[in-house]
């Protein structure tokens, strides 16, 4: 069965956000762990928590994405960048177990200038330095449009950060179909190909989310500018192929549609629902 969900605002804590998924018929979500753009976390209410994980318990949801702010950069030239990165990756980490077991997605990070290859050292250095065999979150590599000097918009870039991380069974990949798309994986005319890709390169054993969205820009266009279902470049019957195909089908699916309301990502779930086959 497709695990489908959206992107939810955590304001409010986990048991409104629970109560939403579940009113839009989603069976997981994700969530900003802290403002996206930075700045210090809330504190975790273990009330809030405990009604949480009561209430997913009975409604079946799944696991579910907690995404890092867009802010945290592992591989930036400043230093006190690099600061942040760790200090809100370790912390929304620690924070994270309290609903143990999810996922942690980030966004690698943009060099700036510095190469590819010190990028992807810097960030397995960070992925070093924070991850304990104690933890029971796993911490996802986005797939990356390779925008500017982003990091993650080829598969060798994320296999390469793999391979230098010490604790490999904390580490998962979330392929957003966005930036897939964007990065220049035919997903529409050869889904079974970057499939395949994928594999070869990064081993789908390690696929472990997905983010659905259809793309503003034709492929490899290096751009990241999402779109609702159908109303992009990669169209509803690639997104359907994408949550159907049986190396994929049951992993978490985030929508990050620019749906305006509840309403609009209810009504798109309600459509991919109806797209299982
Ligand atoms: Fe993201
Ligand atoms: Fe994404
Ligand atoms: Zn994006």
């Amino acid at each position: 069965m497709f695990n489908l969900g959206c992107h939810l605002t955590s304001s409010k804590g986990y048991e409104n956000m629970a109560r939403e998924a579940i009113k839009i018929n989603a069976d997981t979500f994700q969530f900003f762990t802290r403002n996206p753009r930075g700045g210090k976390a809330k504190d975790i209410d273990p009330a809030d928590v405990e009604r949480f994980l009561a209430l997913a318990k009975e409604a079946g949801i799944g696991k579910i994405v907690a995404h890092a702010p867009y802010t945290l950069n592992p591989c930036s030239a400043e230093q006190r960048t690099r600061d942040f990165a760790f200090m809100a990756m370790s912390d929304d980490l620690r924070r994270m177990e309290y609903t143990p077991g999810n996922y942690y997605n980030f966004h690698p990070g943009s060099h700036v200038g510095q190469g590819t290859e010190a990028g992807i050292q810097m960030i397995a250095d960070l992925l070093n330095r924070i991850l304990t065999p104690e933890q029971t979150t796993t911490v996802l590599l986005e797939t990356m449009a390779g925008k500017g000097s982003e990091i993650g918009g080829r598969f060798e870039e994320l296999a390469a950060i793999i391979d230098k991380v010490h604790l490999k069974d904390k580490i998962g990949v979330c392929l957003d179909t966005c930036h897939v798309h964007d990065g220049g994986y035919d997903i529409v005319n050869d889904l079974d190909g970057v499939i395949a890709e994928f594999d070869r390169v990064i081993g789908i054993n390690r696929l472990k989310a997905i983010h659905i969205n259809d793309s503003q820009n034709i492929c490899g266009a290096h751009k990241d500018r999402h779109a609702c279902i159908g109303e992009g470049h990669i169209g509803t019957e690639t997104i359907a192929a994408v949550l159907n195909h049986p190396k994929l089908k049951g992993l978490p699916a985030i929508l990050e549609t620019p749906q305006p309301d509840l309403a609009g990502y209810a009504a798109e779930i309600q459509m991919l629902r109806e797209k299982e086959i």
